[in-house]
């Protein structure tokens, strides 16, 4: 029996995020184990914290050690394999390992009675329609038997949207309950909708919890809970479901494994598909990934093999295929005299499916940009004034920030020169709503955009609205191409195409592709075929061109060059540094004195790129300066950002890129 343990306090301040020695009382022996949660005393107070180790003797004078007072209720322990998840991702993402902690093990409350909400998990056990399983398709079989023949070595499916990916985790997640061990999916949090959800409680009943961002903390942990006790053979979620306890997890899988959502934006800034790959390793668990348009993360480690590359080019249901994709070069309209938002050609086609009562999506591709206003006279749009962000306007007039919710009557006259002539730049979904409504007077539409979506359960609302064909077309912005399978949807219009490739962000190509590969995919998902009219700038552009191809091993070749010439990740490693003050002498002043610090401690093969303002300058009235390193070595990037934290402060962030 060990008879000391070293505690973690839980404060979230570097300088305290290192053990403290406790000794542990007779009657608690039993119960204290690496990554348990504890009452502490710590000076005058008492505080919590998680055990990391035990110790046979003190390393400490022994007199002077105080007793841990309690172990908290309702903490089970975690398997030293959390509190090893939590180093690497204190190594990982330059968090505390109490933040780490925190987020790997989150902290167990309780469900207030009044809070609980049983609407929250539709309908969750109930088998629908028989549901008997597909027979798989060869390419479905080849992915199944491939990955179970090298499990857990991790896997890779590259199959375009509608070819049965979901199919195959139903599969493997069968083979893992055979196995008496459980599954971990990730699906983005707007995917999580009741009709993705149904195919799994069809089948796997009562035995699948799933874990959403409307859930309280404890629902949540309820869940949570349920998992650690057996009850539950798989979890489903966004990224937080990464951290359930289950008993024996053997396999996890993540769907869409390309999209941002998987990035945390709080501390730790963990990305879920990297913690992933490290917490199967850990478990000697398999890892699966799937996506019709892998990140060129994941693509390159299946190409070098680090991965299992399994591809599905066909739709699975047979006589679904995949649809024609049309580009319209929006200058050649204007050219010609169109000075509508809808190019001839997509007007044409939804006249026809509108007569032939088939469904419409119109999505407007907003990603880095918002539909602002600006004068037309001294060209200058209208902007936050505590936020460098463009401000958009809504129906109501009023013009918003949706950076901090600034909003303002919508002016007569330029704030800046005085012109009365200023006028809205580019459109937003409201303006599409009302521009189709004038045209197809009879026509019904459904907008799904932030303002619809903002109340709960919009979204599920509005797609399950849409998906019983209450209306003829939807309209909204990149939500709407995610992962939703619509089979009336016959025409897909993506209004704009290029907005997103002038995002400040080198992987904007990246994104464009992925949107308009996505978005093409939601077009004739049953047994009628289905058309994409792709409008655009640049019809030019390779990231456009290829995804009205679906080309992914074409866009793939050509991004990698750009990546590989200018050293982008993945070709090379790249650190992210901001720093915000309220006085923007202070921020040049610090970003300066770090460009210094890391130019002196340079060798050849480091770049450094900066300072210069960020993209968003200000927010919430901080001035936002950024520096980017490059070095081919990750490591080294990594002990220069640790550097730089020790001896910076709050102010500055940082990221791997
Ligand atoms: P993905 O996850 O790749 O988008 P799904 O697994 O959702 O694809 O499959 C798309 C459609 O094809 C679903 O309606 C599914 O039921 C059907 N399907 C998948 N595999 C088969 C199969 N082997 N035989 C018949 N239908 C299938
Ligand atoms: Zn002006
Ligand atoms: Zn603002």
């Amino acid at each position: 029996m060990m008879k000391y343990a070293k505690v973690i306090v839980d404060i979230s301040l570097a300088k305290l995020d290192r053990t403290f020695t406790y000794s542990i009382p007779e009657e608690m022996r039993d119960s204290v184990r690496p990554g348990v949660r504890v009452t502490v005393p710590f000076g005058s107070r008492r505080l919590s914290g998680y055990v990391l180790e035990l110790i046979e003797e003190p390393d400490y004078e022994a007199d002077k050690i105080k007793a841990i007072a309690a172990v908290e209720n309702g903490y089970a322990e975690v398997e030293s394999v959390m509190v090893r998840l939590a180093r690497w991702m204190k190594a990982e993402y330059g968090c505390t390992l109490n933040q780490a902690l925190k987020t790997v093990v989150p902290v167990p409350r309780e469900i207030r009675k009044r809070a609980t909400r049983v609407e929250q998990v539709p309908e969750l056990g109930k088998a629908e329609d028989g549901s008997l399983p597909p027979e798989l398709n060869a390419a479905q079989k080849e992915a199944v038997a491939g990955i179970l023949a090298s499990y857990p070595k991790p896997a890779l499916i590259f199959g375009v949207t509608g070819s049965g990916k979901t199919e195959i985790y139903m599969s493997l997640i069968a083979e893992m309950i055979r196995r008496g061990r459980q599954t971990i999916l990730l699906i983005p949090e707007i995917a999580l909708t009741y009709q993705n959800l149904s195919r799994f409680t069809g089948r796997f009943g009562s035995r699948v919890g799933v874990v959403n961002s409307r859930l309280s903390a404890g629902e949540k942990s309820e869940c949570f809970r349920r998992a650690r006790r057996g009850e539950l053979d798989v979890m489903i979620g966004p990224r937080s479901a990464l951290f359930t306890p289950f008993p024996n997890t053997g396999l996890i899988i993540i769907d869409e494994e390309h999209e941002g959502a998987y990035n945390s934006d709080t501390t730790p800034k963990y990305n879920a598909v990297d913690t992933a790959r490290k917490l199967s390793e850990l478990l000697g668990a398999g890892l699966v990934l799937g996506s019709a348009t892998p990140s060129l993360e994941s693509y390159t480690r299946a190409l070098a093999g680090e991965y299992g590359l399994y591809r599905l080019p066909s739709r699975a249901v047979s006589g679904s295929v995949i649809p024609k994709v049309t580009v319209v070069d929006l200058r050649k309209e204007l050219r010609e005299g169109n000075r509508g938002i809808f190019s001839r050609q997509l007007l044409t086609l939804m006249a026809m499916r509108l007569q032939r009562h088939e469904q419409i999506m119109l999505f407007l591709n907003r990603r880095g940009f918002t539909g602002f206003i600006s004068c037309r006279s001294c060209g200058r749009p209208i902007k936050c004034p505590h936020c460098d962000v463009s401000m958009t306007v809504h129906k109501n007039g009023r013009l918003v920030c949706h950076y901090c919710g600034h909003n303002v009557p919508m002016p007569d006259r330029c704030p800046a020169c005085g012109s009365p002539y200023i006028a809205g730049f580019g459109v937003g979904t409201q303006k599409v709503e009302a521009e189709v409504k004038k045209l197809f007077p009879e026509a019904s539409t459904l907008r799904m955009d932030m303002d619809t979506t903002s109340r709960k359960d919009g979204h599920s609302k509005i797609l399950a609205a849409f998906g019983t064909g209450e209306a003829d077309i939807l309209i909204g912005t990149q939500m709407i191409v995610k992962g939703h399978d619509f089979p009336n949807v016959t025409l897909v219009g993506v209004l704009a195409a290029d907005l997103s490739l002038y995002a400040q962000d080198f992987r904007a190509s990246e994104r464009t592709f992925q949107l308009l590969t996505q978005a093409a995919g939601r077009a004739g998902r049953g047994s009628v075929p289905g058309d994409v009219v792709i409008q655009t700038y640049s019809p030019d552009n390779y990231a456009v061109a290829a995804a009205a191809r679906q080309d992914y091993y074409g866009f793939y070749r050509r991004e990698m060059v750009f990546r590989s010439l200018m050293n982008y990740p993945p070709a090379g490693s790249m650190l992210f540094v901001l720093v915000s003050s309220e006085q923007e002498e202070l921020a040049w002043k610090e970003a300066k004195a770090i460009a210094v610090e890391l130019l002196s401690e340079a060798d050849e093969k480091t770049s450094v790129i900066g300072p210069s303002d960020a993209g968003i300058s200000k927010l919430k009235d901080q001035y936002r300066k950024q520096l980017f390193v490059k070095h081919p070595s990750r490591d080294r990037l990594l002990a220069l950002r640790d550097g730089l934290l020790a001896a910076h402060g709050e102010n500055v962030q940082m990221r791997l890129l």
